[in-house]
């Protein structure tokens, strides 16, 4: 089978038959036309053909292909954004009365979802301490559909064993779920190791410009497809033009992603030897408390870490405004370099005493480390630090 890279470029490509075009086209459009009527029923059942852009799209379609094989899935399906692929697919499962378990480290927007969303419409739902496999034992039961993990977290970098998780959740007939998003398919496969839907914010490493919001959700045929019905009739498909740009982006996920994952270690290296640095939260790390998993169940160990100032709140939002390389701003996998903190941007969903019980003190940093020159990234961060 084609390595990371060539299947970049390759996988799901072939040349535009009308054209010879190398590029995927984008087919910019709302609805498809028919010169045989008899062609329809064909069409609306998926066997062949298109009908209307938010059931499916050429251009759309190859980025779904192109995902399945990078996740080691059979069917994917491509969202307006990560929260849209991750509800769909969530919501594809449950019903009145139906049970999900979720770690407690999850994305804001998910832990939302599990936390107020889904009891308000009468699905019962538990979150566990994350790293403890056992509270997960006990919070399943014969309800359960949905087990909901995302590995590693947000932001501080921890880890879940997605085998282990998966015989869990399977033990009750329940499906796990996985958020793929921190690590990319370039450092790991969630479905490799037993999970049944593996979920991106492509708006991350997938595309890795920081210029499009878009989500995917990759399964095996019979979910995929319910998944993508469920898709249907909440809308929020994927237009062509931002699916052609991910397409474009996933042409260089390879090497970004292997130059992201050797610039993040040479940052968490210098940070954890820093006087002024109080914990360097990194799997690559050998402290790290889940290293051994890490290399288990990882092939790289990404480019996002996170780390806690030894000073207080407004100590860390001088040091992230000193920054020059890096940039003070929201999300992360981009080419750029980002830094944010989480207890003003990205975890303002959840009360200071939820941060405090999943580890997220206010003088925590979180990075996403771009593909820039690691000397000129740890001399940044050396500066910022040295003025703090
Ligand atoms: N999952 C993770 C881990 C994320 O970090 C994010 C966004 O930051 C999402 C899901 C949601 O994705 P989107 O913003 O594309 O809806």
């Amino acid at each position: 089978m084609a390595k990371d890279s060539t299947r970049s470029v390759h996988e799901a490509e072939p040349y535009d038959e009308e054209t010879g075009s190398i590029v995927a086209p984008i087919f910019e459009t709302a609805t498809f036309g028919f010169t045989r009527a008899e062609d329809v029923p064909r069409a609306v059942s998926g066997e062949k053909g298109y009908v209307y852009s938010r059931w499916d799209n050429p251009t759309v379609v190859r980025l779904e292909k192109k995902m399945a094989a990078f996740e080691k899935g059979e069917e994917g399906a491509a969202f307006a954004s990560g929260m849209a692929a991750i509800s769909t697919s969530v919501f594809s499962y449950l019903e009145k009365g139906s049970h999900a378990v979720g770690i407690r480290d999850l994305y804001g927007g998910t832990f939302s979802l599990l936390r107020s969303l889904l009891p308000r419409l009468g699905i019962g739902t538990t979150l566990v301490d994350t790293t403890d496999l056992d509270a997960m034992a006990r919070a399943v039961t014969r309800d359960t559909k949905v087990v909901y993990i995302e590995t590693p977290t947000n932001p501080t970098l921890k880890l879940v064993d997605i085998r282990k998780a998966s015989k869990l959740a399977h033990e009750v007939g329940a499906e796990l779920l996985v958020d793929n998003t921190f690590a990319s398919p370039i450092n790991q496969n969630p479905l490799a190791l037993g999970a049944d839907v593996v979920l991106h914010s492509a708006t991350k490493y997938l595309n890795g410009h920081a210029d499009v919001i878009a989500g995917i959700a990759v399964a095996g045929k019979e979910r995929g497809h319910e998944i993508k019905m469920l898709r249907r009739e909440f809308g929020g498909t994927l237009d062509a033009f931002p699916a052609w740009l991910v397409l474009r982006g996933l042409k260089t996920m390879a090497v970004r992603v292997r130059q992201q994952n050797a610039g993040a270690m040479a940052l968490a290296e210098f940070l954890s030897d820093h006087r002024k640095v109080k914990e360097v939260h990194y799997p690559g790390l050998r402290t790290h408390p889940q290293h051994a998993l890490a290399r288990r169940q990882m092939r790289g160990f990404g480019g996002m870490m996170s780390f806690e100032l030894k000073g207080t709140m407004r100590d860390a939002m001088k040091f992230t405004e000193r920054l020059k390389v890096a940039s003070l701003a929201a999300s992360l996998g981009g080419v750029e370099t980002l830094v944010s903190q989480p207890m003003n941007m990205t975890h303002t969903q959840m009360t200071p005493a939820e941060r405090a019980e999943t580890g997220i003190p206010d003088n925590l940093v979180r990075v996403s480390v771009g593909i820039e020159d690691a000397e000129d990234l740890v001399s940044d961060f050396a500066r910022a630090l040295s003025a703090t």
